[in-house]
């Protein structure tokens, strides 16, 4: 390779090596300039617009200045967002449906459908109405206690087949409001027995279903019963 070919292609190499780099700062300090006039907060007209979630009506506009990177406004000097609310008719045409569920639901509660007056308690309570919560709570208990009276009546099948397993021909049977005496009739029972019956894990299990008695008979006069 000559001296002058050698001279070239340096020059060359050099004078990509510059372009690039001269590239790079223009293009870097375009990008920042760019960069910098997408995040200056403008000034814009925030307008909020209250409408009734119910008939779409327009109920109130609200006008205030705010701030917003230049953008993310993209030119625009207005920004309109919407607001839920309800307006006066549909306010009223509210009441009056939570008051009709609120009807039906005592309707049905004084005909022991507790079920149809949990579920009209529960609509008028999300309509806004505050009697309903009063209504919704206390037909909850009922439902609740009826579940527990149900596990109860379910219990005197449960501890007659634990009997059985056993060996015992012991008599279950339930009776009481709700379900919460206990009867048992077995020819052995005697004051040993139920003192034992007492101590044991049973009673625990009896307890917890909130039976609040537990009698015992053999059927020959030996009649007894615990409570706690
Ligand atoms: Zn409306």
């Amino acid at each position: 390779m000559t001296k002058t070919s050698t001279f070239w292609l340096v020059g060359v190499i050099f004078g990509i090596l510059g372009l690039s780099i001269f590239g790079c700062v223009i293009f870097g300090m375009i990008a920042g300039r760019r960069d910098a006039r997408y995040n200056e907060l403008i000034g814009y007209k925030k307008v909020t617009n209250y409408k009734c979630k119910n008939c779409s009506q327009v109920v109130a506009v609200d006008t205030a200045e705010a701030k917003m990177k230049q953008g993310d406004l993209d030119g625009r000097q207005f920004v309109t967002v919407d607001r839920d609310t309800i307006c006066g008719s549909c306010k009223i045409k509210q009441v009056q449906k939570a008051e009709k569920f609120l009807k039906e639901g005592k309707r049905a509660f004084g005909n022991k459908d507790y079920e149809t007056a949990l579920d009209r308690f529960y609509s008028a309570e999300a309509l806004g109405n505050d009697e309903a919560v009063k209504w919704r709570k206390r037909t909850d208990d009922i439902l609740n206690e009826m579940a527990r009276s149900l596990s109860r009546a379910d219990y005197a099948l449960i501890l007659r087949e634990h009997f059985l397993d056993k060996n015992m021909d012991v008599k279950v049977w339930i009776t009481g409001k709700d379900n919460k005496y206990l009867h048992m009739k077995f020819v052995l029972f005697n004051d040993v027995w139920v003192h034992n019956f007492k101590e044991g894990d049973l009673v625990q299990e009896i307890r917890k279903l909130e039976f609040d008695r537990v009698y015992f008979t053999d059927g020959f006069g030996y009649n007894t019963y615990i409570y706690w």
